[in-house]
């Protein structure tokens, strides 16, 4: 099979995915082998190659994978030969800790990223346990589904962690991938959205999708926000949503990691009043479980732009630069 993969941490303006061609993996006991057909392009994939989080060299990144199941592990009985399925970020985790059994498997010390600590979707077969593959609804296409599966669950789970409520205001800092499905589920729970983004035509797909709102980060909104989420890589966006925020209000912080640190605070401009920050780690199968199905209900069809896999390298630099309108994924084409 061919394969993009990483080797070292690089900046990705050097174009570290090198195209290889690799055996195709043999699936494991309880393990399906996946025919991948599309893979969606993370901000998580930047992180992994510039090395703010460490993946197991050499690795295949991608972990918004949807292909169809080729070939069945000893034991494997979830799933059919041709059924469509989805790998998500979580690969997997112990089932056995405290974390595990209250339902945070998101936090188990051995946490497992698809496509960071296993093999994930940027070539053209991968392998996974069937317990954390998930059947996708039939009205997405292979590449409107894929982003559903990190974009749209995380900002599924931020959205849950946020506490917002039916009918109250939503600030949505950053619009890439994530927000903008984010913002389709809070406008079928009815919330108002404002969304704060420095970039024009981040703005104005904003306002395509329903938000009664945009502006740049540091703008004055017509309200205060019950609730925000920071999708931005930058450290000064947490004073700029903390500063809107309603009294009694959370503040989400959605990124894995900030570029810059956050910026020293005043307490009682910023914090006092009951503010909360929370940060969301992950992801549990819970969340891909409960979101997939609404996705399909609302619909939510995520705004993709589709490459070839050889194309990788260059997708990750326009995400980087901000040049992606809403997710880019790349087609594979047959072996
Ligand atoms: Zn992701
Ligand atoms: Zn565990």
């Amino acid at each position: 099979m061919k394969a993009m993969v990483l080797k070292r941490v690089s900046a990705i303006e050097k174009e570290p995915l090198e195209m290889i061609d690799l055996p195709n993996p043999d699936p494991g006991p309880k393990e399906i082998l996946v025919k991948v057909s599309a893979c969606g392009v993370c901000h998580t994939e930047l992180d992994e190659i510039e090395g703010r989080i460490q993946p197991n060299l050499p690795i295949i990144l991608g972990h918004e994978v949807v292909g169809r199941v080729e070939g069945l592990g000893s034991g494997a009985t979830r799933f059919n030969l041709g059924d469509r399925v989805g790998i998500a970020w979580i690969n997997s985790a112990c089932g056995k800790c405290h974390f595990c059994r209250e339902g945070n498997e998101n936090l188990c010390l051995e946490f497992r990223g698809t496509g960071c600590h296993a093999n994930g979707g940027y070539a053209q077969y991968t392998v996974v346990s069937e317990d954390f593959a998930y059947p996708i609804p039939e009205r997405f296409s292979d590449s409107e589904a894929a982003p559903l599966l990190c974009a749209g669950a995380i900002g599924y789970r931020d959205l849950w962690v946020s506490g917002i409520k039916k009918n109250q205001t939503l600030g949505l800092f950053g619009f890439g991938a994530s927000a903008h499905i984010v913002i389709q589920v809070a406008r079928y729970w009815g919330c108002e959205v404002f969304v704060f983004t420095r970039s024009e035509e981040h703005r104005n797909l904003a306002k395509k999708l329903g938000a009664s709102w945009a502006g740049r980060p540091e703008d004055e909104p017509p309200k205060k926000v019950n609730c925000a989420i920071d999708f931005t890589p930058v450290g000064e966006t947490v004073l700029h949503a903390l500063r809107v925020l309603e009294k009694g209000g959370r503040l989400v912080l959605a990124v894995i990691r900030k570029r810059n640190p956050i910026p020293s605070l005043d307490y009682a401009q910023y914090l006092w009043d009951e503010k909360e920050i929370k940060s969301v780690a992950n992801i549990t199968r819970k969340d891909l479980k409960d979101f997939l199905p609404l996705a399909a209900e609302i619909p939510i069809i995520p705004e993709v732009q589709e490459f070839k896999l050889e194309e990788a390298n260059k997708v990750l630099n326009m995400l980087k630069q901000g040049k992606i309108q809403g997710v880019g994924v790349l087609k594979m084409a047959d072996p």
